[in-house]
């Protein structure tokens, strides 16, 4: 994301450094940072990984892994349960921090630079449903992972670091 004009004094921003642009006028600057978002890892019993079919754009209709975007106050694991419980009716019983991974996500014209707090979960309750933003919810063999089929980048180098350290 670029900003053009001052949301302060609608005023001329330009760029100072990499990631800082100033206003011309009141000098008021703004600092491009990545937004937090979280992902999780699940495997049913027969060690497959959840996935959930995006109903929405970006990217609709690829495959995703449920979590989603930080609400103000939350925490990473918070915000992880929330969203898992939002988008599949579902509880964990264990989550574990693997990594995380930076990226972009292009939504309303615009990039925005994330960066996705990555898990590793536990399932309590065996029954899911496809809710909020989730057309569908499957579990996929590991071999059958089709990797150009996954919207987002850096979920592509978590389940493949994922996937390596299975072996
Ligand atoms: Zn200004």
């Amino acid at each position: 994301m670029k900003p053009n004009y001052c949301p302060k004094c609608s005023g001329k921003v330009k760029k100072i450094e990499k990631y800082v642009f100033e206003c011309v006028l009141c000098k008021r600057k703004e600092y491009i940072n990545p937004k937090p978002t979280n992902a999780i890892i699940i495997e049913n019993n027969k060690g497959e990984i959840l996935f959930a079919k995006r109903k929405e754009n970006p990217k609709k209709g690829f495959l995703d892994l449920t979590g989603g975007f930080i609400n103000p106050n939350e925490t990473m694991e918070q915000s992880m349960m929330r969203e898992f419980q939002e988008e599949t009716g579902g509880k964990l019983t264990e989550l574990k921090y693997f990594g995380s991974y930076p990226g972009n996500y292009f939504f309303q014209n615009e990039n925005l630079y994330v960066v996705v707090a990555c898990f590793i979960g536990k399932l309590k309750n065996k029954k899911l449903m496809a809710k909020d933003d989730v057309e569908e919810l499957f579990f996929v063999k590991k071999s059958d992972i089709k990797f150009d089929k996954i919207a987002f980048e850096p979920l592509k180098y978590f389940l493949k670091d994922y996937l390596k350290n299975k072996k």
